[in-house]
């Protein structure tokens, strides 16, 4: 499988070469040059198989000629093996129809985990193949360290920082990043906000002088591996729901675009999915480009779903390639009108073309803690404000009652407990067993200025093993 840049600038690279790329050279993103295509007969013969066994299956043209299939079969078993479900993903029905697919079971109790406990283990195999080692450096707002750290923890070939805005992030999603320990691992604390933690990543990836001529890798969802990983569970969904026989639609609680254009791949590659629903917060660039054809950048606010909150949706460039005959001039020259101007909209046609399959609501606070009261008082379920954003707009947008509504559950509600609490749902959350003494660990923590300089300097003290690089 070849992967090409979606500005059409760039090499063409192989899979293996596009696990280790960040962005491409010229600004774009990698996705696969074809997409496989499966018949309705195959993906119904594969009804009843266990989780890992279907990814293989899903997954397996997408790093063809990379990995062989005996060594990716084995990674897959591990990779879904850590989950606290033997199910993996479990669907679980809230009303007539309308289901949950429970995406937080694994090692830091939400989705990313599916997507970076493999990205890990690939990382892994494929520079050990090479000999090399990479440093990652990664920003996070919270979902995201923590899924990389634990994705990573026992990568032999892999030193990874995480930086997070000191004194704001919630406390479990610290401490699920600052008390795994390994002298591969490294937490930063910036004396800053998310945007200039992710601004010092930016900056690393465009000088990497700092490196020595080790190699950076990127963690964010820009990384093909990360959406490769979660189309699986949408096919896994339909097959409990009786597909392919049936269509079944879906909900997405949706930031950078990377969940929910998993889905639209799946659609693509044979699976009957008769309509996927954007549900923002009120950070909603993408609603309004989905229910007014209008992509312009808006001011950031602070939600209580803290995963989602972004001005951009870096992966909803992959979409618009799409949409526009994948020609990578037009996407290089809206994405510079972007940058330039703030704002754009596509010729009608290709907005129809994808308001045929997509829909998008915007969910604010008020309206999320209601869901997640209403969810609980209607089923027992307490839902995190992620997922219950989901829920909201399946209810909203819903096309038809007859096709099953699948949304997905992003994240176990113990994380989010203040949302929990607005809601007035009364109950007590507890953390499940692995994470039962979160609070009782030991944390480790490096706080740093922000200052650009003082980071780069401590990755090139640390960056080997904690030894200077
Ligand atoms: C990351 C995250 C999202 C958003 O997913 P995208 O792929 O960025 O659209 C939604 N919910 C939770 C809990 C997350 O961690």
């Amino acid at each position: 499988m070849r992967y090409i840049s979606t500005r059409g600038q760039a090499p063409a690279l192989n899979f293996e070469d596009v696990l280790l790329a960040g962005l491409a050279t010229d600004g774009g993103l990698y996705v696969p040059e074809n997409l496989p295509r499966f018949t309705q007969e195959e993906i119904a013969s594969w009804a009843g198989l266990p989780y890992h066994e279907l990814a293989f299956r899903v997954m397996r043209p997408f790093v063809t000629g990379s990995i062989p299939d005996a060594e990716f079969k084995k990674i897959l078993e591990e990779t879904y093996g850590v989950f606290a479900h033997s199910a993996v993903a479990p669907l679980r029905q809230l009303n007539g129809n309308e289901w949950v697919l429970e995406l937080f079971h694994g090692p830091t109790l939400a989705f990313k985990d599916f997507a970076l406990q493999l990205l890990g283990r690939l990382l892994d195999y494929v520079l050990e193949k090479r000999g090399e080692r990479v440093v990652i450096v990664g920003a996070t707002s919270g979902d995201t360290g923590s899924a990389a750290i634990e994705g990573c923890k026992h990568c032999e070939n892999v030193d990874i920082f995480i930086l997070h805005p000191h004194n704001r992030v919630s406390e479990v999603q610290r401490r699920q990043m600052t008390t795994i320990f390994g002298e591969n691992i490294h937490n930063i604390a910036i004396e800053g906000n998310f945007d200039d933690c992710q601004e010092m990543v930016k900056a690393s990836f465009a000088d990497q002088g700092f490196l020595k001529g080790t190699r950076l890798v990127a963690v964010n969802s820009i990384n093909w591996a990360r959406i490769m990983a979660q189309i699986v569970y949408y096919f896994h969904a339909s097959l409990q729901l009786g597909g392919p026989a049936r269509s079944v639609s879906f909900s997405v609680p949706t930031g950078n675009f990377g969940d929910i254009f998993a889905g639209y791949l799946a659609r693509n590659m044979g699976l009957p999915i008769n309509q996927l629903i954007v549900a923002t917060n009120r950070n909603d660039i993408l609603h309004r480009f989905m229910s007014g054809n209008q992509y312009v950048k808006e001011t950031l606010h602070a939600t209580l779903s803290p995963s989602m909150d972004i001005m951009v949706s870096s992966n909803f460039e992959r979409l618009l390639f799409d949409l526009h005959g994948r020609n990578g001039a037009s996407i290089a020259g809206l994405m510079d009108s972007f940058k330039q101007g703030g704002g754009f909209s596509v010729e009608p046609e290709r907005w129809t073309e994808a308001r045929k399959l997509f829909d998008s609501l915007a969910v604010d606070d008020a309206q999320t803690c209601e869901t997640i009261a209403e969810v609980y008082e209607q089923t027992g379920e307490v839902l995190d404000p992620h997922t219950a954003i989901g829920v909201k707009a399946a209810r909203e947008c819903r096309r038809s009652l007859d096709i099953p509504m699948v949304i997905l559950g992003t994240a176990h509600p113990v994380k989010f407990p203040d949302a929990v609490e607005k809601a007035g749902v009364g109950k007590e959350l507890e953390l499940p067993a692995h994470l039962s003494d979160l609070f009782e660990r030991d944390e480790r923590c490096t706080v740093l200025p922000n200052d650009l300089k003082a980071v780069q300097a401590f990755v090139s003290q640390h960056g080997n093993r904690g030894k200077p690089l």
